[in-house]
């Protein structure tokens, strides 16, 4: 089961809440001053640029910029004559990433955080309808009684897909929602441009979405809101967990908080990040103090290494799992995250010689945007991230079976160990629960 933990405090300016075991109803969400703005939307397009708010799904894209440019795609001339025009808004709450709870959680907890953010969203670049996009089928059902509890200043219909590593690229969402598969396509044009309909469309993480919520509601912590962020740990010797952080958190204090305090390393950002030796849990879960560093946040999802784990079996795994989630579309990517796997477990294993070392070298280098979506990266940057961070650890696997990876490589074909449970959200309160999540975070804090 995956737990939760709350900070020190909880401000009302965090997504976790003050009850994240619990759906929060409309009552409890206007309560805490939800549903109201402090500021119209063109001024809460100016706090978000100001905070430097960036998007929560994985690529860390400053959301201002993105709203910025639906609004200005949908009042270009001649953009409703080419049919396009009016733009639409999309919650993304598909989390393809096996280690990642946080968009489910949140859809489930906190749905009406969600679609107030989704409305002020829709404010901002002038939009006209919605879609609640995910594939958790617990989700969707208190998203559409959350829409039937308080309905939206605008039409927001539910879309649910099968959850699958892509389905949440946001070309892939705009092909689902028009009634495709769920399958990335080539850019341009990109979904801002030309996306539902042909229409220019804001294809947006639902956690965003809910620190945009909170801005508008208290454009003065704008700065706390922005620099604070959900995060799934799990692997190590501990329960997963689910919580919030602010930005600058020592990756060391989360592995502690989890149970790892002497994690051999960590797989950062989902499977996005590539993989961390030791000396990296020092690093501060910052964006920049991590794109630094070579890594990155991602998603928000870290998968820690125990002590005596090899980071070998660690990238097979996750490799392996992205050569299974490919959508097949792109030979490159068919092949290359096929031959990178391949390397890795041929590594494991004891059976790779300085020739696969150069091949797993120069893949590494060359794969990297060449497919349609970010799949063929993450596998091509995972296995970079080995030989960078764990070249003693390559050298020793060459010709020799690691014991380590003997026992923990899962069978060629076997059931991945990636998947997390999202955390249990009961329908009502119950005081049963609150007090099993003791606080050991630091508070949020930050100026505003
Ligand atoms: S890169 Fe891979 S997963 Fe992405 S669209 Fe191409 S084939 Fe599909």
């Amino acid at each position: 089961m995956t737990a939760i933990r709350l900070p020190t405090a909880q401000p009302p300016d965090s997504v976790l809440g003050a009850r994240p075991d619990v759906t929060e109803s409309a009552a409890a969400y206007r309560a805490t001053g939800g549903y109201r703005s402090a500021v119209g939307p063109d001024e809460l397009l100016r706090h978000l640029d100001a905070s430097g708010l960036r998007g929560r799904g994985g690529a860390g894209f400053p959301a201002a910029v993105k709203l910025r440019a639906v609004r200005e795609a949908g009042g270009r001339e001649g953009a409703v004559r080419e049919g396009g025009g009016v733009p639409v808004v999309v919650a993304n709450g598909e989390e393809g990433e096996p280690g990642s709870v946080k968009d489910r959680w949140l859809l489930r907890a906190r749905p009406h955080l969600v679609l107030d953010g989704l409305a002020h969203a829709a404010a901002m670049t002038g939009a006209v309808r919605g879609y609640v996009y995910l594939s958790d089928p617990e989700a969707g059902a208190r998203v559409r009684r959350a829409l039937a509890e308080h309905p939206p200043p605008l039409p927001v219909e539910v879309v649910e897909t099968g959850r699958t590593y892509v389905a949440g690229e946001e070309s892939a969402v705009v092909r689902r929602i028009d009634g495709g598969p769920a399958l990335p396509t080539a850019k341009p044009p990109r979904p801002f441009e030309r996306g539902v309909g042909g229409a220019p469309t804001l294809v947006s993480n639902v956690e965003t979405l809910a620190r945009i919520a909170l801005t508008a509601a208290r454009p003065g912590l704008r700065l706390r809101i922005a620099r604070s962020t959900l995060v799934t740990l799990s692997g190590g010797s501990g329960t997963p967990l689910l919580t919030e952080i602010p930005y600058g958190v020592p990756l060391r204090t989360l592995a502690a908080a989890h149970g790892t305090p002497d994690a051999a390393g960590a797989l950062m950002g989902g499977l996005f990040g590539g993989l961390v030796d030791a000396r990296g849990l020092d690093l501060p879960l910052e964006p920049g103090a991590l794109a630094a560093a070579g890594t990155a946040l991602g998603c928000g999802a870290i998968r820690l290494l125990a002590v005596g784990a090899c980071p070998v079996t660690a990238a097979a795994e996750a490799v392996g799992h992205l050569a299974a989630e490919s959508a097949r579309q792109c030979g490159v990517c068919v092949t290359g995250t096929a031959a990178v796997h391949g390397a890795l477990r041929a590594l494991a294993t004891g059976t790779a010689g300085p020739q696969t070392l150069a091949n797993l070298t120069r893949w590494a280098g060359a794969l990297p945007g060449r497919g349609a979506c970010g799949l063929l990266d993450a596998a091509a940057g995972t296995a970079g991230s080995l030989l960078r961070a764990f070249p003693e650890r390559i050298s020793s696997h060459l010709g020799a079976a690691c014991r380590a990876c003997a026992t923990d490589l899962p069978a060629e074909d076997g059931p991945g160990r990636l998947a997390v449970a999202v955390p249990e959200v009961a329908d009502a309160p119950s005081a049963r629960i609150a007090p099993t999540m003791p606080p050991v975070l630091p508070a949020l804090k930050g100026t505003p």
